[in-house]
């Protein structure tokens, strides 16, 4: 079987070929017709009598992946659901309103195996990686079955997007693709805990459109180790050149993520040390106070401290964003997603590997 969401409409176009040995033209029109409707209809106008038959038999040598939404919780306009795998697992997804449409934050693994201190995902450890269709069904239940018109793209769920790099990148390319979703490459970004293999990578490979996301969150590598164990594989110093590397194209520019802890990461001392860091990059700084959910070792800063670090960023010339979370109650803060259905799922399935 061809997966459809697995293709660009091309790709998808050729393997029907190859594997009937016709039926190009009309699978390209199917592909469009899937992509922009959700759905197919054998018996659809536009396809002549005498095609008829063809369409069914392309139909019947695609596989239209799907999974169930097993869960949806609104808050504030922003609406999280759950897909539910074959395999039984399930991964998170955040629809969150914004002026035009809507913005999407995806999953693209269950769990996650970085460990980051501060982070749910984190905690569940990494029960696997998504595939493409996993990814893509995402976007596509977002838009035709909770019916939001999706404009933006952010790879900032459950996962390390680079720990699945092959997946992420063919999912953009098929988001992107003109004749079927018709996302701009600029609509998406993909944000990193610093995996700075894949930084250098996606550098050299990535569209220089599509957007990065580096989750800094420490000022120094002493605390940065401390809360994220990437960090004891690529300290600051390789996240910089590769950073540096990357904001060689005059197009590029990094969304660089603060999760604010209090009494961690939150002085006026730390916003100077990130100031100094971040010299010689083309950056906007995004501030997300720590979502908690639960009595933890990690709390929010106060409003008072949240405002001075960020008017010392832009004391030192810094485009910064304050994110007080939209539903944050629902845990749709990015980084933080992870809710205890999840985490339940997650631990039986580990015990079921064990
Ligand atoms: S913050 Fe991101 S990279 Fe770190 S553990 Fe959570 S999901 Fe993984």
């Amino acid at each position: 079987m061809i997966s459809i969401f697995a293709l660009t409409q091309i790709e998808y176009a050729e393997a029907i070929q190859n594997r009937l040995g016709r039926g190009k033209m009309y699978a390209k029109k199917m592909y469009t017709e899937w992509f922009k409707t959700g759905k197919i209809d054998a018996e659809a106008s536009w396809i002549e009598p005498q095609a008829k038959d063809l369409v069914k038999e392309i139909i019947a040598n695609t596989y239209f992946f799907e999974a169930p939404i097993s869960f949806v919780q609104e808050e504030g306009g922003v609406r999280k659901f759950l897909l539910k795998y074959a395999d039984g697992l399930e991964a998170e997804s955040v629809i969150i309103p914004m002026k035009f449409g809507f913005t999407l934050c995806l999953s693209s693994q269950v769990g996650c195996r970085m460990g980051c201190a501060f982070c749910e995902t984190g905690k569940m450890g990494l029960l696997r990686s998504l595939t493409v269709e996993e990814i893509l069904f995402q976007l596509f239940a977002a838009q035709f079955i909770l019916g939001a018109p999706i404009r933006n793209i952010v790879f900032m769920g459950m996962g390390e997007p680079f720990d699945n790099y092959e997946a992420v990148m063919q999912a953009i390319k098929v988001m992107t693709c003109s004749a079927g979703l018709c996302l701009g490459w600029s609509k998406i970004t993909v944000s990193t805990s610093g995996r700075v293999n894949e930084i250098i990578r996606f550098t050299k490979e990535a569209h220089p459109n599509l957007h990065l996301a580096v989750s800094l969150n420490a000022p120094n590598d002493l605390v940065r180790s401390k809360i994220m164990p990437v960090n004891n594989t690529w300290d600051l110093a390789s996240l910089k050149e590769a950073m540096l590397n990357y904001c060689n194209h005059p197009k590029r520019r990094i969304l660089i993520e603060y999760v604010l802890l209090e009494d961690r990461n939150d002085s006026i001392e730390a916003a100077e040390e990130v100031a100094s860091y971040l010299e010689g990059l083309r950056v906007t700084i995004n501030l997300i106070p720590y979502n908690a959910q639960r009595r933890g070792r990690f709390a929010a800063p106060s409003l008072e401290k949240i405002n001075q670090f960020r008017h010392h960023l832009q004391k030192r010339g810094y485009n910064t964003l304050l994110r007080i979370t939209h539903g944050s109650s629902i845990m749709a803060a990015c980084g933080q997603l992870g809710n205890k259905k999840v985490l339940k799922t997650c631990l039986r399935k580990q015990d079921e590997i064990v």
